[in-house]
């Protein structure tokens, strides 16, 4: 007789836990050792596992090593300290703390009641972040906002819109959701676009306002005024106005406090998208990048991009929760209880879109603990130091441009075409990003701004050091060199 499954026996989990650790631990060990974007081919991975699950129970052991052989190679290695892509997504051992004693207590917090702890010590971690962000008192759970960890920005802008939507259709009638008009600048992340179909706002009412080079890709208060009042003109309602601190393409940074004024002057809600540059204002010396936060309605950041804390942790602040409570809460019979009833607790399942909600604070938290605020401080530090570094040599190189001014750790530059056309410009750029990310040895990624190909490089991995980024700019210069030398041969 085979023996009675036992899934959670606390000496096998000691064990089989132990072996987990050393095999991450090894991992990143040898992180630098794989090629850092994956190289396998589309469906690669249906040759290699069976196709069904087995019946019977295999070792820990043979996971592993199926792991190493099958798995890692599929793996595009964020954690290296040779990622340069899109944005970090951050991996400490503080988080990683955080991490594994939330799938150790795996409860469903979506309640006060389902763990008094798990709503309790999100609040408390949300005023600290806000209060180390110096965030107005209004976003303070003292008062009649409150934060919220979201799994991402993407959620974070959605539950947004959504109560920005029923406050405004409350006021002027649900029949009027045609008129609802929504403004941000074409630099905003897709996030807003996917929140507007999932909200219902007419695709005709989205206002996707153009940016350029003579205002750095931010968005421009004038164009934004003038389009508010041709709609104002034409009986539609400005109802939400997202702005970004640290856009996607290139950290470009909407001049908050005159977008403030004109979100105010028309009775709109403001939110902020601070995903990725959110981190670096709580420096000092970076916090003026946000300064017009005072008069915002709601305030996002990702605390999994560049703040060590272990994906997914994303957290918004609103400054009148009861907007987000009265667009999302529901009252079902089976989820009463007397504290929620009496109204002594928050519930997060009303901030939020799914019911279930997992214990994220704790990374939060540990992030917070085990590094203390200078040392965070300081991590930011570094790798904008870093940047400046790498924007120094792409300057001094003559076959290269930077392209637009650097703010934080993202360096927007190109390979100069040698006959200076566009079009050639952008294949080389194009070719070079290929070539670059194929050697395995760092891996980088583009936009495109103006109709121009530009290649990113966003420093931020938690392993990353200057020798990193030296190795990574004579691997963009040979193979630079290679593809221009192939151009003149031709
Ligand atoms: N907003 C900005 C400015 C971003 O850079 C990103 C992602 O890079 C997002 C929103 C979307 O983030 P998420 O994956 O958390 O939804």
């Amino acid at each position: 007789m085979e023996e009675r499954l036992k899934p959670m026996d606390a000496e096998q989990l000691r064990e089989s836990a132990h072996r987990m650790v050393d095999f991450i631990a090894d991992y990143y060990k040898s992180i630098e050792s794989f090629p850092v974007l994956s190289q396998v081919e589309p469906g690669y991975l249906r040759k290699l596992l069976p196709d069904s699950a087995p019946d019977h129970p295999e070792s820990l052991q043979q996971v592993l090593e199926d792991v190493q052989a099958k798995i890692l190679p599929g793996v595009t290695h964020w954690q290296s300290p040779n990622y340069f892509a899109y944005y970090p997504s951050n991996s400490s051992i503080a988080g990683f703390m955080g991490e594994m004693l939330s799938a150790g207590l795996n409860i469903v917090g979506f309640s006060w009641i389902t763990s008094p702890a798990a709503t309790e010590l999100e609040i408390i971690v949300l005023d600290w972040l806000a209060k180390l962000l110096n965030l107005p008192d209004d976003f303070l759970s003292t008062g009649p906002g409150g934060g919220v960890i979201q799994g991402t920005a993407s959620e974070a802008v959605l539950v947004v819109l959504l109560a920005a939507r029923d406050k405004f259709l409350s006021r002027i009638g649900k029949s009027s959701l045609n008129k609802l008009v929504v403004y941000s600048s074409d630099q905003t992340h897709s996030a807003l676009q996917k929140a507007c179909q999932i909200g219902g706002i007419y695709p005709e009412n989205c206002r996707v306002l153009k940016t350029d080079a003579s205002t750095n890709y931010a968005l421009s208060p004038d164009l934004l005024n003038e389009v508010i009042s041709q709609d104002i003109s034409t009986g539609l309602v400005p109802f939400l106005l997202c702005a970004t601190v640290g856009t996607t393409s290139s950290t470009a940074v909407d001049p908050l406090p005159a977008l403030a004024t004109i979100a105010k002057r028309n009775g709109m809600w403001f939110h902020i998208d601070a995903a990725y540059a959110g981190s670096a204002c709580i420096c000092p010396e970076y916090r003026p990048y946000i300064d017009g936060v005072e008069e915002a309605d709601s305030f996002n950041m990702n605390a999994h991009k560049w703040f060590l804390t272990n994906f997914d942790c994303s957290a918004l602040w609103i400054k009148d929760r009861k907007a987000l409570i009265q667009a999302l809460s529901t009252n079902p019979e089976f989820l009463k209880n007397k504290a929620s009833q009496a109204n002594m607790v928050v519930d997060y399942r009303d901030w939020q879109i799914p019911l279930g909600r997992r214990f994220r604070s704790l990374k939060l938290w540990m992030v917070l603990r085990l590094y203390g605020v200078q040392n965070l401080q300081q991590y930011i530090r570094n790798h904008i130091e870093l940047a400046r570094q790498f924007e120094d040599l792409v300057s001094q190189d003559p076959k290269f441009e930077v392209v637009t001014p650097r703010i934080f750790s993202l360096v927007c530059f190109r390979l100069l075409s040698p006959d200076n056309d566009g079009d050639k410009g952008n294949k080389l750029n194009r070719d070079l990003l290929d070539t670059v990310n194929s050697t395995g040895k760092i891996f980088i990624s583009h936009t495109v701004l103006s109709g121009t190909y530009i290649l990113r490089f966003a420093i931020g991995a938690p392993l990353t050091e200057e020798r990193h980024v030296n190795e990574a700019w004579k691997v963009l210069q040979d193979e630079a060199s290679k593809l221009l030398a192939t151009i003149q041969n031709n």
